[in-house]
């Protein structure tokens, strides 16, 4: 039964049958294992229903046109992805655990956001290469740039490498896995949000706060250096220090 599991298209439209079809031939393992020990006066246990199946979708070769057009529709926006996963992961965005600071003398800190889209663009130019049968691509430009053209010129060649048996499966497994991991930290992380006022220990730019939480911190790591450590606040304590700075500029502005 279900023998012709391996030619149903690879893609997310039979997910939901090879699922069904895996759970039924576990269930029926299981029942053909315990009535093989089977004796009187036990009870033979009633075997698995078959699962109701959605009629197969075949690939073509390996995937449906409709998955082949999902995944082309993933792989094209993976350079926007990266846009968006480099702004939300660098500088403030806890990309190591010393951040960078405005006016600090230190080097930036490598940026691991930067490695991962780093191995991206090096994924798009080994699949050019592969596609065009040669050893390698240097990068020309720089890594944005290259990151364009690599995401548009493997799109539209997307088809014709789903196309190919030998290695659609791959191409499409890893086009999903970019897709993953790029969008999933756009979403799941929350976002730093940098405060306007300096921070009243400091004084530098450096307060910021995680959205969604109700802790304003400094994040210059010498703030506060002999008392305590960076300055944290509440919401409120912030506000109250906003309201603060205000008065303090309209009391400069009548006094001129
Ligand atoms: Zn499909
Ligand atoms: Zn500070």
């Amino acid at each position: 039964m279900y023998d012709d599991i391996d030619s149903w298209c690879q893609g997310q439209c039979m997910n939901a049958n090879r699922r069904k079809v895996r759970t039924y031939q576990h269930a029926l393992a299981t029942y053909d294992a315990e009535s093989s020990r089977w004796h009187a006066p036990l009870v033979l246990p009633e075997p698995p229903a078959t699962p109701r199946l959605a009629y197969p979708i075949y690939g073509e070769p390996v995937y449906c046109s409709a998955c082949v057009y999902g995944i082309k529709a993933q792989l094209s926006q993976l350079d926007v992805l990266a846009c968006v996963y480099l702004r939300e992961c660098d500088g403030m965005r806890g990309a190591s655990s010393e951040p960078r600071v405005s006016g600090s003398a230190e080097p930036p800190s490598p940026s691991p956001a930067l490695d991962e889209l780093d191995a991206l663009d090096g994924w798009f130019r080994s699949w050019r290469a592969d596609y065009l049968k040669v050893d390698s691509f240097a990068r020309q430009g720089l890594l944005v740039d290259s990151l364009t053209y690599g995401c548009a010129w493997l799109t539209a060649r997307a088809e014709r490498i789903l196309g190919r048996a030998e290695v659609a499966q791959l191409f499409g497994d890893e086009v999903i896995e970019w897709h993953n991991k790029l969008s999933g930290v756009a979403k799941t992380e929350p976002r730093r949000v940098p405060k306007t006022l300096r921070c009243p220990q400091c004084h530098l730019a450096t307060l910021s706060q995680l959205e969604g939480e109700d802790r304003i911190e400094c994040r210059n790591s010498s703030c506060g250096e002999n008392r305590g450590g960076p300055k944290v606040m509440t919401l409120d304590e912030y506000e109250g220090h906003v309201a603060d700075a205000l008065l303090a500029v309209q009391a400069v502005r009548r006094a001129s």
